[in-house]
């Protein structure tokens, strides 16, 4: 069959795929503990769906314009100066469906065919299939364990080559939960700005932070980057709302003008009555957001524990997002391997490192029950302890 490379040449989503077979192996009555979605567990409160209620029930059932609703491009805007520091006019933001979608317009959008993004590992798994899909090539720059699986702005000055187009920095990381921090920020910036190039700043775990630490924009570090950042950000995580599929991006001109022509041939704009819900999340009270990070917290300091209580394996204790990526390297298996043997003779899910860049490892959400962690931890040292 003569079909679209581009298209025939991605694999499927390695964590949609494990998320939906954890989903329906509980649906059919099995004993599954799932730490494979990056999906929080909680349902979106309730005061966000009364508003998407609402919205329906008065006859918002009509398409919204493209870009998205005017009240939402101003509550996104505002909550880009609150939040991040960043001036962007409403005309700059972009609604989407869902901040994966926003990502793929943007790759769109700024790749030609032979240009090349820079993608620091492990990288969450979609980036370099949206940017093989635009023709462009992703270039890997490996971050290590021992730097807090951060790149250093030497290796990124090394990747930059003359046919470099962007960089994606991903902080809170997927699949690490490394944070970069203001210093590190304003170090990539130099680099980014000496080869003008741009940045998809990809911040969607930004408030999914502990022990303090505080979430910096890349695009608010320097004012020379700024005009050549893509903000990414959603709902998904921060108020989970993940089958609501909104996301949004805070972008130069140059990129929302085309952009937003992309969008307009292909899904014409976000759903009207979710996009009601988002502005609510936004202006409405924060509180849940704190509720949900509290859970989360103690939820990662256990797992943390029983992981690192595990001989033979390693796990640093990042800063944010809800995500461990321990290093099972000595275990014998690799993380495909392992991950399979895990699920089919344990009945435990999680995500193998490899589609995220690192063999060594395998990725463990805890945006799951203290239940479903405490047993699956049981079975995961049980298996361990087979090997
Ligand atoms: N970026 C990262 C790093 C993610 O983990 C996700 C996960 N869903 C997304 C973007 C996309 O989120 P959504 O499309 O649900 O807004
Ligand atoms: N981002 C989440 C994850 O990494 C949800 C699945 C997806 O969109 O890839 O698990």
């Amino acid at each position: 069959m003569d079909l679209n490379r581009r298209i025939t040449a991605i694999p499927p989503s390695v964590t949609l795929s494990i998320t939906s077979k954890a989903k329906a192996l509980l649906q059919a009555g099995e004993d599954v503990c799932s730490f494979g979605a990056g999906e929080p567990d909680f349902d979106t409160p309730e005061h966000i769906k009364k508003a998407a209620a609402k919205a329906l029930a008065d006859g918002c059932t009509k398409y919204a314009p493209t870009a998205g609703l005017p009240a939402l491009r101003e509550a996104v805007a505002e909550k880009l100066q609150s939040d991040n520091g960043l001036t962007f006019d409403p005309q700059q933001i972009i609604v989407s469906d869902g901040a994966k979608h926003s990502l793929f317009n943007v790759i769109m959008t700024i790749c030609s065919e032979g240009d090349e993004v820079i993608i620091p590992t492990p990288y969450w798994l979609s980036y370099p299939e949206m940017v093989r899909v635009a023709g462009a090539r992703p270039v890997f720059v490996a971050s290590t364990e021992a730097n807090g699986f951060k790149v250093t702005p030497d290796q990124l000055e090394k990747a930059i080559t003359g046919k470099t187009k962007a960089v994606i920095i991903n902080s809170p990381s997927n699949p690490t939960g490394s944070v970069y921090s203001e210093k590190e920020l304003s170090q990539l910036a130099q680099v980014l700005v000496k080869h003008d190039l741009y940045v998809i700043s990809d911040e969607i775990y930004e408030k999914i932070l502990y022990d303090g630490v505080s979430h910096k924009s890349i695009a608010s570090v320097s004012d020379e980057l700024f005009k050549k950042t893509i903000v990414v950000n959603g709902f998904s995580k921060a108020y989970s709302m993940t089958g609501w599929r909104i996301g949004y991006i805070g972008a130069p001109f140059e990129i929302t003008k085309p952009m937003t022509a992309l969008q307009s041939h292909s899904t014409s704009g976000a759903t009207t009555f979710a996009q009601h819900g988002a502005i609510v999340a936004l202006t409405g009270p924060q509180d849940c957001v704190a509720d949900m990070v509290a859970a989360f917290s103690e939820r990662r300091e256990y797992l943390h524990k029983r992981l690192t209580d595990i001989k033979g394996v390693d796990c640093p204790k990042p800063e944010g997002a809800f995500y461990l990526f321990p290093n099972i390297g000595e275990l014998g298996l690799d993380s495909l391997a392992f991950s399979e043997r895990l699920l089919n003779e344990h009945k435990v899910a999680v995500v193998p490192g490899k589609p995220f860049g690192h063999d060594e490892n395998i990725r463990l959400s805890y945006a799951c029950s203290m239940d479903n962690i405490r047993e699956g931890m049981d079975r995961l040292e049980t298996f361990i302890a087979s090997l």
